[in-house]
């Protein structure tokens, strides 16, 4: 049975995956930070099929035991201050999580346990400012937040230690994706959260920043698989995954407000206070390679998406009996949340 080992396990992303390697017959590895509030609300349904393990990306020691002590086959880095708005707000534990985290872990890799594969959460906005459209693997990087800056790091160190060392561990450059998993402050979900608000009555506008903003935008559940493809490769190598397509903040709200019959232009107001201080306007992915050498594609569109999402959140918020708390929103720089969670 092979055994993979999870960081960011409780994060959407991890949630998937480990439902995935679960499906495949795997042994499951979590590892969480110790907290005094557990936030397993995403894996609770797997609780009684994987193991938790306590270990801290800050913290070297803690990665070098759970290395020895589990042995894994795979290794997936999903773990990250994964906000980019908090990026700008607590910069250097950004960098402490998202980009020396990675080195920590490679360390304990290649002391403890190097024939491990590691596959580390890289992301499409280390494209930022883009350099070309679509961007593809050889486009070169030009980060827009410290978030960014972090990832880029994650991922050089990532090709450093496969180069420096033979290990095999890629970084597998993801566009946006969602789900109604995905952590509420987010556009995706902070749009569709309140949609089902305001069609419930709960709720009457809803404020955002940069509506010209342009993502590849997928679904979470089909790019996990992309992870787990990557591993699987004869030689480690790294890829873009994305749908091919972009669409708007603007079309998100409109195509979300249109799925439960309301017009978006009565209850959105844009509010200087979500804008960021550098924008990356406009992300494209060319997942050609991906297609072609791993044999994936996403399976879910971006309409499918939106009202997936919907969906989810207006049946979470009608769920009879259900306590509902007021929607809590962190995204403006000024008032970071608690996040350090994964993505
Ligand atoms: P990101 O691409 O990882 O930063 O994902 P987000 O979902 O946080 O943001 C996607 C885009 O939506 C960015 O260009 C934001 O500027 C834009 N956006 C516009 N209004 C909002 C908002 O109220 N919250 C968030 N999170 N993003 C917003």
């Amino acid at each position: 049975m092979p055994r993979a080992l999870v960081t960011g396990v409780t994060g959407q992303d991890g949630s998937y995956l480990a439902e995935l390697l679960l499906a495949k017959g795997y042994e499951v590895i979590g590892m969480v930070r110790r907290t005094s509030h557990h936030s397993y609300e995403r894996i609770e349904h797997l609780l009684d099929r994987i193991e938790i393990v306590a270990a801290d990306l800050l913290d070297q020691h803690s990665l070098t035991v759970v290395l020895q002590d589990t042995r894994p086959d795979e290794v997936y880095n999903l773990a990250a201050q994964s906000y980019v708005p908090t990026s700008w707000n607590q910069p250097v534990l950004t960098g402490e999580f998202t980009a020396l985290g990675v080195t920590r872990i490679l360390e304990a890799i290649r002391l403890v346990h190097p024939t491990t594969r590691f596959y580390q959460a890289s992301s499409s906005e280390m494209f930022g400012k883009v350099n070309e459209t679509p961007q593809r693997e050889t486009t070169p990087f030009y980060p827009r937040s410290p978030y960014g800056v972090a990832k880029v790091y994650g991922h050089w160190i990532t090709v450093n230690y496969r180069e420096s060392y033979g290990i095999y561990a890629v970084s597998g450059i993801l566009f946006n994706h969602e789900s109604p998993r995905r952590g509420i402050e987010f556009v995706t979900r902070k749009v569709t959260d309140a949609v089902a608000r305001i069609k419930l009555g709960r709720a009457k506008e809803l404020r955002l920043g940069n509506l010209d903003a342009e993502r590849d935008w997928g679904f979470a559940g089909d790019y996990v698989d992309a992870m787990w493809r990557m591993l699987q490769q004869p030689t480690p190598q790294d890829y873009v995954v994305g749908t091919g397509q972009t669409h708007s903040v603007r079309q998100l709200v409109e195509l979300a407000f249109s799925h439960v019959g309301l017009d978006w232009r009565r209850h959105v107001v844009t509010d200087p206070k979500y804008f960021r201080p550098a924008e990356v306007d406009l992300l494209l992915a060319d997942p050609s390679k991906a297609c072609r050498e791993l044999g994936w594609e996403p399976k879910v569109g971006f309409g499918e998406l939106v009202a997936m999402m919907v969906d989810a959140d207006l049946e979470r918020l009608s769920a009879p009996g259900r306590q509902v708390p007021a929607a809590v929103h962190h995204e403006g720089t000024k008032s970071p949340p608690n996040s350090s969670g994964a993505e």
